[in-house]
């Protein structure tokens, strides 16, 4: 054994043997089940049920839930190695077991009492899709802003108001969804809550018509003087705007590990088709120019890959990782763009034509600047913390 081993300085992508293995069954996985069905999924805008139901038997579901709450019991590393591994070959599967893993239930362990955890958890890992609600017409950056009001009644609080562009929501059937209960606190006032489907004054509305990840829903939520009880308050009352932030600070590594999926999956089928399209009698990869821009593409998504395991790690570590997840969210979102946009452009004509998926991953990447705070609040948060450093 080298004394770096010993020393236990490991290499970024040097995983350990449960990582690997855990790696590779996914890879296996997207590639047997899920890449079968992707042109459908994209074309109908709908995730099939049997893969939902697949994630669910696979465990992808609950991967950092440890086995007593009914997870797998693996890490926070071996979710983003998940999300980057479906991404790679579908992105809409990439953010379904993304926020499953790194919002809903991330927010549960962190936030949730003790019987929220048995109650939710185990129904989270077994056949619960999960959905986190902040956003509304009027809030995307400025979240805090969220005009849904809860109301105190006895035993509980009535929500009311409208949310917008919830992934998952489709699907799902328990929301985290954030309400003000005591808006004249300004933010403090800000409340998270466990929803259930069911819940009468609830439903789930409009689904959106959109550019790329089209089989990953995404639609309204209505909130008409839902009651929810006292105990499915998460987290404290007036301090949902933590349970917001932090989860986010964190969910954001996994929404740069799909776009290091995508980017991958994007570069690969370009290597492969410029090892077969011939022109001027040479495979077009024989072209230096041709070699050069894979070569650049290739360094961006190493890149992009290290910055979001690095964030991980220090996640995982309990160090500051706010910095670091924002920049590899920032950029692993601009690598994405820019790898996906080069690949098409090598596959020419066809690379403009949904005969090949160049296209999709082009549309998919796009989706990386604006989710889980855009590139500009990205950089504000950046700018922020480097500025008092
Ligand atoms: C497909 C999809 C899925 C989503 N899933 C979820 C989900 O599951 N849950 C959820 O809660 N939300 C979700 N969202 C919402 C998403 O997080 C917001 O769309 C995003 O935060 C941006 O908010 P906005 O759309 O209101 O844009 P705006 O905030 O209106 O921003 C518009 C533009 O103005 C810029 N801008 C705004 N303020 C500033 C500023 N202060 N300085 C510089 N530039 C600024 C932005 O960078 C952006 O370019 C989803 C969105 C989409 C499209």
């Amino acid at each position: 054994m080298s004394t770096d081993v010993i020393n236990n300085v490991l290499p970024l992508t040097c995983f350990s043997e449960d990582e690997e293995m855990f790696r590779s069954s996914v890879r296996d996985f997207a590639g047997e089940q899920i890449r079968p069905c992707v042109s459908r999924m994209d074309r109908e805008a709908k995730l099939d049920p049997e893969l939902i139901r697949a994630f669910f038997e696979l465990g992808l579901m609950g991967i950092a839930v440890p086995e007593n709450y009914g997870g797998a019991g693996g890490s926070f590393f071996m979710a983003v190695q998940a999300v980057e591994e479906l991404s790679r070959v579908d992105a809409s599967a990439g953010v379904f077991v993304d926020v499953q893993n790194t919002l809903v239930n991330n927010a549960l362990m962190r936030w949730g009492t003790e019987r929220q955890k048995r109650e939710f958890l185990p129904r989270l890992c077994r056949d619960t899709v999960g959905a986190y609600a902040l956003s509304e017409a009027g809030s995307g950056s400025d979240a805090f802003a969220l005009a849904t009001r809860a109301e105190a009644r006895d035993g509980g609080f009535e929500l009311t108001g409208r949310k917008l562009w919830i992934t998952n929501a489709a699907e799902a059937d328990l929301f985290v969804i954030f309400a003000n209960a005591d808006p004249a606190a300004g933010y403090r006032g800000i409340t998270a809550f466990l929803v259930e489907r069911d819940t009468a004054g609830f439903a789930v509305g409009k689904r959106e018509d959109k550019l790329g990840i089209r089989a990953s829903s995404t639609c309204e939520l209505i909130l008409d003087e839902c009651f929810v009880p006292r105990d499915r308050v998460l987290g404290e009352i007036g301090k949902g705007y933590k349970v917001a932030i932090e989860t986010l600070n964190e969910g954001r590594i996994g929404i740069g590990a799909q776009m290091v999926g995508v980017a991958r999956g994007a570069l690969e089928c370009a290597i492969r088709y410029a090892g077969e399209r011939t022109q001027f009698g040479n495979p077009i990869s024989r072209f230096q120019a041709v070699q050069f821009q894979f070569a650049e593409m290739a360094t961006e998504v190493e890149a992009a890959r290290l910055m979001v395991y690095n964030s991980c790690r220090l996640k995982m570590a309990g160090k500051p990782c706010v910095k670091e997840a924002a920049m590899a969210k920032y950029f692993a979102s601009l690598a994405a763009e820019h790898v996906t946009s080069t690949s098409l452009e090598l596959f020419g004509g066809y690379g403009y034509t949904k005969e090949y998926p160049a296209e999709k991953y082009y549309r998919d990447a796009k989706i990386g600047k604006i989710y889980e705070g855009t590139s500009n609040m990205q950089l504000q948060t950046i700018a922020k913390l480097i500025l008092q450093e």
